[in-house]
């Protein structure tokens, strides 16, 4: 009976394997944040300045490119470059012809995460394409502010990390956070892993009373997904225990580990 050499593994892809299947793929990270409008509240080119400076370390880690013209950057060829994308974008009717998703722009973008691409939603990126319903954006991003979200007024609290997982097993158990909005009744897709709560004051106005989801994990397709409605503006995307979250979590979305920290 002929023996099926091929089905082995060889030491070369026993090396790849070690060297991409675990994670520790050749640095950089490349990321692409998809931004280019929002609602006027949020100063979308302050929060991206906040990304990319939150992704300067540790040193070469992460290549970072922005587009606030997804209209022509959202393509198959063009995300092919990327291990992670990172949305920080709502459509409003004042955005220009450029930072308008076209039915191919969508289709790229869900064929890019499906096929294993990293995704991380940020903060107001998850009521993007609510009305009406985007249900496979929905899904893609694991859900959030969508519309049936709130907040009251912006105030500081406390992060609470939720179960185990590698994004944060090197974080302490809660940090205090400054002030930023604590989204509350966030919408979480079935199979959504909360990695971050934080409590909602029932005190204060529209306060729940309960531990709110405000990071989680998700998967779609073979996307690993990063949702986190934290980080209003860049004041609160200041807190460096946010940073070291958001950091892990843009790094577990595209490789699927986080390496140790010196
Ligand atoms: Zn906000």
């Amino acid at each position: 009976m002929r023996i099926h050499n091929f089905a082995k593994p060889t030491l070369l892809t026993l090396a790849l394997n070690l060297t991409f299947g675990l994670g520790l793929r050749a640095e950089p990270i490349k990321a692409l944040i998809i931004t280019g409008d929002n609602i006027s509240v949020h100063d979308w080119k302050a929060s991206t300045a906040s990304i990319q400076q939150i992704l300067k370390s540790p040193k070469g880690r992460f290549q970072v490119d922005v587009t606030a013209t997804p209209a022509t950057d959202l393509t198959d060829a063009n995300l092919a470059k990327y291990d992670v994308l990172i949305l920080n974008y709502f459509p409003t009717a004042q955005g220009g012809p450029d930072t308008k998703w076209s039915q191919a722009n969508k289709d790229a973008l869900l064929k890019a995460v499906k096929s294993g691409k990293g995704l991380v939603s940020h903060h107001f990126a998850s009521a993007a394409f609510a009305r009406p319903n985007w249900e496979e954006f929905e899904k893609m991003i694991a859900g959030g502010w969508r519309t049936q979200g709130f907040h009251g007024p912006a105030h500081e609290f406390r992060v609470k990390k939720a179960g185990s997982h590698p994004i944060s097993d090197a974080s302490p158990a809660s940090f205090p956070h400054p002030t930023d909005e604590l989204y509350s009744n966030n919408l979480l897709t079935p199979g959504s892993v909360i990695i971050a709560t934080a409590y909602c004051d029932p005190k204060l106005p529209k306060g729940t009373g309960k531990d709110e989801a405000v990071i989680w994990v998700h998967q779609y397709g073979s996307g690993r997904v990063y949702n986190n409605v934290l980080g209003h503006d860049s004041s609160a995307m200041a807190d460096t225990a946010y940073q070291a979250w958001f950091r892990n979590g843009v790094e577990w979305a595209a490789t699927g580990a986080v390496k140790a920290r010196n």
